[in-house]
């Protein structure tokens, strides 16, 4: 067999590329996936009872790119969903990001007041204020909330996530939760929040279904890199495994998740409840919440067990963002560059913690570099 592109993987990075260069470019695509499904981590199925499961953890769209948005949509209608998120902290469900409502949920009328007025003056009305920021503010009063809401909602929940401390990691990880000067209520503030109408299997199902596009299921490429031919190879795994673990491993951060299902309508309030300082999970989704599949009689959560990776065992849900990691990343990088005809790129592929959107955005990116030189 030969094909123009081969490409390693068939989640967002690899069906994005895989789309526009069969379509654009009219070339001859195979994607070669080692799982027995397509659309990578994103993948959803429907259970024995119709309800809508993700089977990697619960994934939520949301972006500021119009330009990703607009794209995605050639694949599917959408749903509006805005995701709401509460933690448990000492007893009671508090909105999450911390905001002015928890403030309220949290403390007395006197305390939320003062701490309110507090924060608008130093931060201004509607900032995002990452907790390690927030740590930064001189102010009493506002040095006790940062030391409350780093100790009662980052610091146990980042050391389950992780197996490290919020300091032993980017800060722009746990930016992504930022403290809000506000009353918004939820998770993300992105411009575009929607869920995919039919699920995200669909959707995917649409963007490979080019005749340009082959798809090949259960192979990892190693097995089939000797039959076929190919001039370019996009290469969506993990790029440490790609180079045979020649500068050690980069580490990632690995799941376990329990699914239960539930003869009731409804389990919990909202579509996430985080619980940073109790059980070994971290939080537990029901999805009819993000699908919109209320009228179902039955409901399935998912329970989140971080735990450590191992090859072969389990899978390399995180990239690790810190340092050190950063720099042995960039000893891989170097033997890319080597290359003429591999490209690397996705979660796994540029060892960058994306989310959805972004990973659709470096493939869009990637394929107007290659597209037009
Ligand atoms: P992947 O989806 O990981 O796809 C890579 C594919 O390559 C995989 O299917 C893998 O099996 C295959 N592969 C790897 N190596 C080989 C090989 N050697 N041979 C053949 N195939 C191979 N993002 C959001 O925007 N919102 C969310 O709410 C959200 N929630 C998330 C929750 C969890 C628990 C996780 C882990 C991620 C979440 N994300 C979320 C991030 C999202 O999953 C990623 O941004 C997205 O999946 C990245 O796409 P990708 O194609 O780069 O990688
Ligand atoms: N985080 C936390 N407590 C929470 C929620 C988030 O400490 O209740 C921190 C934690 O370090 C986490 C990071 O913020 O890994 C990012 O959270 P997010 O919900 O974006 O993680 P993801 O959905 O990618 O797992």
């Amino acid at each position: 067999m030969k094909v123009d592109w081969l490409i390693v993987g068939a989640g967002y990075t690899g069906a994005v590329l895989a789309e526009r260069i069969a379509s654009q470019l009219g070339q001859k695509v195979l994607v070669v996936e080692r799982r027995n499904h397509i659309a990578g981590n994103a993948y959803d199925y429907y259970d024995e009872h119709g309800v809508l499961v993700h089977k990697y953890g619960p994934h939520i769209f949301h972006t500021n790119s119009k330009k990703v948005f607009d794209h995605l949509s050639r694949f599917t209608e959408w749903r509006p969903y805005y995701h709401r998120v509460r933690a448990v902290i000492e007893g009671k469900e508090i909105p999450l990001p911390f905001s002015l409502a928890s403030l309220r949920a949290l403390f007395s009328e006197r305390l939320a007041d003062k701490l309110e007025e507090k924060l608008i003056a130093h931060c201004g009305y509607g900032a995002r204020v990452p907790i390690l920021k927030l740590k930064e503010i001189e102010d009493p009063d506002l040095r006790f909330l940062a030391d409350y809401v780093y100790k009662n909602v980052f610091e146990s929940y980042t050391l389950k996530q992780w197996g490290l401390r919020p300091e032993e990691l980017s800060p722009t990880v746990t930016a992504r939760v930022p403290v809000l000067v506000s009353y918004d209520t939820r998770y993300f503030q992105d411009t575009y929040q929607a869920m995919p109408k039919e699920g995200y299997t669909a959707l995917f199902r649409r963007m490979l279904a080019h005749p340009n596009i082959k798809v090949l299921l259960g192979a990892d490429w190693k097995e089939v890199e000797e039959e076929i031919k190919f001039d370019r190879l996009i290469f969506t795994g993990p790029m440490d495994e790609f180079f045979d673990y020649l500068h050690g491993p980069l580490p990632y951060r690995s799941l376990r998740f329990r699914l239960e299902s539930h003869p009731g309508p409804w389990f919990q309030d909202v579509g996430t409840v985080n619980y940073p300082n109790e059980h070994p999970y971290t939080r537990v989704t029901e999805f009819k919440h993000l699908t919109g599949q209320a009228y179902l009689p039955h409901t399935v959560l998912c329970y989140e067990y971080p735990e450590a990776y191992e090859p072969k065992k389990n899978e390399p849900y995180y990239p690790v963002p810190r340092e050190e990691n950063e720099e042995r990343y960039r000893l891989y990088l170097r033997e890319a560059e080597k290359l003429e005809t591999v490209l690397f790129a996705g979660r796994l592929g540029d060892y960058r913690y994306y989310n959805m959107d972004q990973a659709v955005a470096r493939a869009l990116k990637l394929f107007e570099e290659l597209a037009h030189g």
